[in-house]
């Protein structure tokens, strides 16, 4: 069953400390207004209108979380590459993205969305610039592949990814639409696959540490000769 079945609205977040502890794993979408980034979160999850409560007001410069079942997140950035923003706006948001992409524990990877006539804009870049560092996985989704011709898409892909093997190369791409579903049993695997890895090695991680903790605490357990074996 796709980890999308049952994703839900979390919470809205404007400011840093709104953030919800970073205990979970999370998946940040992020992409240009207008990409198709709600149609694509849309379609993974398969529901109608799920990622436009994101587009409710109030809402749209937000951080939204969705949940998907316990521990997982998908997490809505805010779409970007408005003309008209004014500068207090975009300063917020730049340190609100750049923070929570460079410093955020519990994410642990980027789905970015692009137009696929217009791929890898000098914002998109930015964004890429930004999360490079952590050296986390990056996905692209090239949108709106219904729009060109199938020699067209094929081309775009495979130039995209001549550009993104020698800069980013944490970086996998593909071609999707939420119009025709091209694309998206492959986007579900690969996301099922992030979230799944990493959810192992969270609880595997959690295990050791407190098997660790126990370890070294059970010389100081009361009444417990045999010192702090698990039951
Ligand atoms: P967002 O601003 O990135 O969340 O973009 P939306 O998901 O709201 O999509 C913007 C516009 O593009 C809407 O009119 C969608 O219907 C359209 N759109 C989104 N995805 C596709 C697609 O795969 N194919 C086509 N033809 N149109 C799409």
């Amino acid at each position: 069953m796709s980890v999308f079945q049952h994703t839900t609205f979390y919470t809205t977040v404007n400011q840093l400390h709104q953030l919800p502890p970073p205990d979970g794993v999370e998946i940040a979408f992020a992409g240009r207004s207008n990409a198709g980034k709600s149609s694509a979160i849309n379609s993974l999850a398969n529901r109608g209108r799920l990622a436009f409560v994101s587009k409710t007001p109030g809402r749209t410069q937000n951080i939204n979380f969705f949940q998907l079942g316990s521990g997982r997140f998908l997490v809505d950035l805010p779409g970007y590459g408005y003309a008209k923003v004014p500068a207090a706006i975009r300063q917020h948001w730049e340190h609100l993205l750049s923070t929570y992409l460079q410093t955020r524990k519990s994410l642990h990877g980027m789905v970015l969305i692009m137009d696929v006539r217009h791929p890898l804009t000098p914002l998109d870049r930015q964004m890429l610039d930004w999360f490079a560092s952590t050296g986390k996985p990056v996905h692209i989704l090239l949108t709106k592949s219904d729009k060109l011709s199938r020699q067209q898409t094929r081309d775009i892909l495979k130039n995209v990814l001549l550009l993104l093997c020698e800069t980013y190369p944490q970086c996998s791409v593909q071609l999707f639409s939420s119009m025709t579903g091209e694309g998206v049993e492959e986007a579900t695997a690969l996301l099922g696959t992030w979230f799944a890895l990493d959810s192992n090695l969270i609880k595997e991680l959690n295990s050791t540490q407190n098997r660790d903790k126990l370890k070294i605490k059970s010389p100081r357990l009361k009444g417990n000769k045999t010192g702090g074996k698990l039951p």
